[in-house]
């Protein structure tokens, strides 16, 4: 080959076409570095029929530099990108650079430099030396890395290095990971489980594509049951990927797959050190790393022989990217194991109605386990209609759940309370003048956060100290916080059982695997009595002690006016029910709720999920939602809000007429600004037959827009904001 055309990973290029010196050994998939300008570019070798740009002519194409020693993308993982990238109408180099998410990755050395305290001190003792001789003590990162762990500059840092305080380290970067041993304990699985576990194992033994989702309730040992097929990949030398929700999640699964393999699997998230990422994406590559867990990024990743893929908790709304290439994982899942020939696993208590649909018409094969393992009772589920049995006055949990909790005290027994608001309070006012704290880059309410002594707004991440007077009418000591949050309900239960031992679980106090791992023991270990958290106690976790879930605010997620808000309700409140009675003693689950006639409360109180779903199914059907029809949003936004409605406007203008398309739109979106920029958006319906994707596209490409102007699309988006 001595013509080559180059995907480069730059938006406004993104083909170039080069020649290959004389000499030089380039594949498809292989990844070269090329002169552009007098700079040096990255790109991937693409089939130059796939990948339309302008022809160079011959005399005027430059030579490539080099080829970087790792293997080419294989052809099925190029088509990957195409195909994401056609199908969320994004660029196929954001596409392929999340697959190259290692930078470091791709050149040659294979040791890094780490740095640590070497014990001694300094000549001289600053404030800022003093901090971050503590914050580092047991630590070994990169000095950027360092430098971000105690919040000082770099040049401190290198300051201290200079005098040998802190010392650099050698990190062999291609050191193998451990082998997870498929044989090492092997568990006894129930005839439901061995059922399933088995019909896993002959699919991944045929190495063809197969698409499953295991439908299972809260504690029937899905884990368990699909560590089966997992062992299976690994006897035959196929990688597998596990994908979790969330990071706080990894821990505990870590834990379990060590018993069952072990070793701990390779893992794959945003907050791996540098080192750490470019040998697991070098183990990855080149086929050495069996078995990946990790975060929806892991997906994209260049995996030499992947032979399986799980999806846990398939249904989790963290699967769907909402910024840069907005796809949702669990469908690309599903697309990578077409294009590369294997089974791909969804796993979920409960499952998207999207994926039921595809398992009703046969697309997905569907594989049950209906009952919790060792005959453990699936909870029995009350309401409290916050109407008739109200809480005290600036009180939020009614005296029936008060008194639940209070006999599982009594008996020593777990309670959990859930409510998915982060936080002391919503909403912050002045009591004189009712001035309310509102974000400065976001049409949204300040969240107060009391544990931390802040007003925090939870869509840009501004946060600020609470003010001593009203910035509007100057009276000293006025907020008032409104609504509960997680730390509110704290301090109420904290008044009610002085003695209790309480914890509050969000992501906010579980920010790190190891406070995660030290939560997990706590409760495991009965040192906790009441856990308070968000939906991130809901899943996965296991806590046998635990026998009462209260539900705070099931109404909470049915305000939001999103699509897909009966679904997320019912999701996410049998996901915290699912923690009750998991062991030997039986579980209660109380929801606290004003609407208790509303179709989802009504469903989740009968422990009636058919119910639910079919209700749901035809409300769908009636206005052409997924999956019977498409939804797609665009948001334009800019700093400057006259030009974003402009250019929306225009956009508007030319809006395209095509049959079984829906344009609505341009209105302020919900979020009508976010991070600095006013935002516009359009909503776009379409029946499944019409092809979406190209009409957005050629819709967009229509207009120019000015260069403060984005243009996002957001395919099936999950999102309405
Ligand atoms: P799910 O993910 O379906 O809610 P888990 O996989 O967490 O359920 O399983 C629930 C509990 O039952 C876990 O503690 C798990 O270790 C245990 N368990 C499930 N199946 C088995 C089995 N076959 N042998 C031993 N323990 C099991
Ligand atoms: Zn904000």
């Amino acid at each position: 080959m001595n013509r080559i055309r180059l995907l480069v990973f730059n938006r406004a290029l993104e083909v170039l076409d080069y020649r290959v010196p004389d000499g030089m050994q380039v594949d498809l998939g292989s990844i070269v570095v090329a002169p552009l300008g007098p700079r040096q570019i990255t790109g991937i070798v693409w089939e130059p029929e796939r990948l339309p740009g302008q022809e160079v002519a011959a005399e005027k194409l430059r030579p490539i530099l080099e080829v970087l020693p790792v293997p080419p993308l294989s052809a099925p993982l190029r088509r990957l990108i195409e195909w994401t990238a056609d199908y969320y109408c994004a660029a196929m180099s954001s596409v392929a650079r999340m697959v190259i998410s290692s930078g470091g990755a791709l050149s040659g050395p294979t040791t890094m430099t780490e740095y640590r305290l070497s014990g001694g001190m300094p000549e001289r003792m600053t404030p800022q030396r003093e901090q971050a001789i503590e914050a580092l003590q047991g630590e070994q990162a990169t000095i950027r890395e360092l430098a971000g762990i105690a919040g000082v500059s770099e040049g401190v840092l290198r300051g201290l290095v200079g005098q040998g305080v802190i010392e650099p380290v050698s990190v062999a970067i291609d050191r193998p990971f451990p082998p997870a041993d498929p044989d090492f304990a092997v568990p006894e699985l129930s005839a439901d489980q061995r059922e399933v576990a088995d019909r896993l194992v002959q699919a991944v033994e045929a190495e063809e594509f197969a698409p499953f989702l295991l439908d299972g309730v809260t504690g029937s040992g899905k884990t368990e049951t699909y560590f089966e097929p997992v062992a299976a990949a690994i006897r035959r030398g196929k990688q597998v990927l596990v994908l979790l929700p969330e990071i706080a999640l990894t821990e505990n699964f870590l834990n379990r797959f060590e018993q069952r393999f072990g070793t701990a699997p390779v893992q794959w998230h945003s907050s791996l050190k540098s080192t750490e990422r470019r040998r697991a994406w070098r183990a990855i590559s080149e086929g050495t790393a069996q078995v990946v867990v990790g975060a929806r990024s892991a997906l994209f990743l260049p995996y030499a022989s992947l032979g399986l893929i799980i999806v846990d908790e398939a249904h989790e709304v963290s699967f769907k990217q909402d910024d840069g290439v907005r796809y949702n994982a669990r469908d690309v899942s599903v697309m990578r194991a077409r294009f590369e020939g294997f089974p791909v696993v969804l796993a979920s208590a409960t499952p998207a109605l999207e994926s039921l649909q595809m398992a009703e018409s046969g697309i997905y094969e569907k594989l049950d386990l209906r009952s919790r393992f060792g005959g453990a009772q699936l909870p029995h589920i009350d309401t409290i209609d916050l109407t008739e049995e109200p809480p005290e006055r600036q009180r939020w949990l009614a005296p029936r759940l008060v008194a639940a909790l209070e006999d599982r005290l009594a008996k020593k027994e777990q309670s959990l309370l859930f409510l998915n608001r982060r936080g002391y309070a919503p909403l912050t006012l002045c009591r004189n003048c009712g001035f309310r704290f509102q974000c400065t880059n976001c049409s949204a309410w300040l969240v107060e956060h009391r544990l931390s002594q802040r007003l925090a707004c939870h869509h840009c991440g501004h946060e600020e100290t609470p003010p001593a007077t009203c910035p509007e009418c100057g009276e000293p000591d006025c907020l008032v916080a409104c609504g509960p949050g997680v730390e509110r309900i704290a301090d109420e239960v904290r008044e009610l059982f002085p003695e209790a031992l309480i914890a509050v679980a969000t992501s906010d106090t579980l920010n790190s695997p190891d406070k995660a791992a030290e939560f997990i023991a706590a409760a495991e270990h009965g040192a906790i009595d009441i856990i308070i958290g968000t939906q991130l106690v809901t899943k996965g976790f296991h806590f046998p002690e635990l026998t009462l879930v209260g539900v705070v605010d099931a109404d909470l997620g049915l305000e939001g006016g999103d699509l897909r808000a009966g679904e997320r309700t019912y999701q996410q409140v049998s996901q915290a029910a699912g923690r009750a009675g998991r062991g030997a003693k039986p579980g209660e689950v109380l929801i606290q709720t004003r609407h208790v006639e509303a179709p989802v409360i009504a469903a989740l109180a009968e422990g009636n999920r058919d119910a639910f779903y079919e209700a749901e199914t035809e409300a769908r059907r009636f206005v052409g939602a997924p999956p019977f029809g498409r939804w797609a949003a665009i948001i334009i936004s800019s700093e400057d809000d006259a030009e974003a409605r402009q250019a929306a406007n225009r956009l508007g203008d030319i809006r395209p007429h095509v049959q079984d398309v829906a344009i609505l739109g341009p209105a302020p979106a919900p979020l009508a600004m976010l991070r600095g920029r006013y935002r516009y958006r359009f909503l776009v319906n379409a029946r499944r037959s019409a092809n979406l994707q190209k009409v957005i596209t050629e819709w967009i490409a229509a207009q120019d827009f000015p260069p403060g102007v984005r243009v996002g699309v957001d395919i099936d988006p999950y999102s309405f904001v």
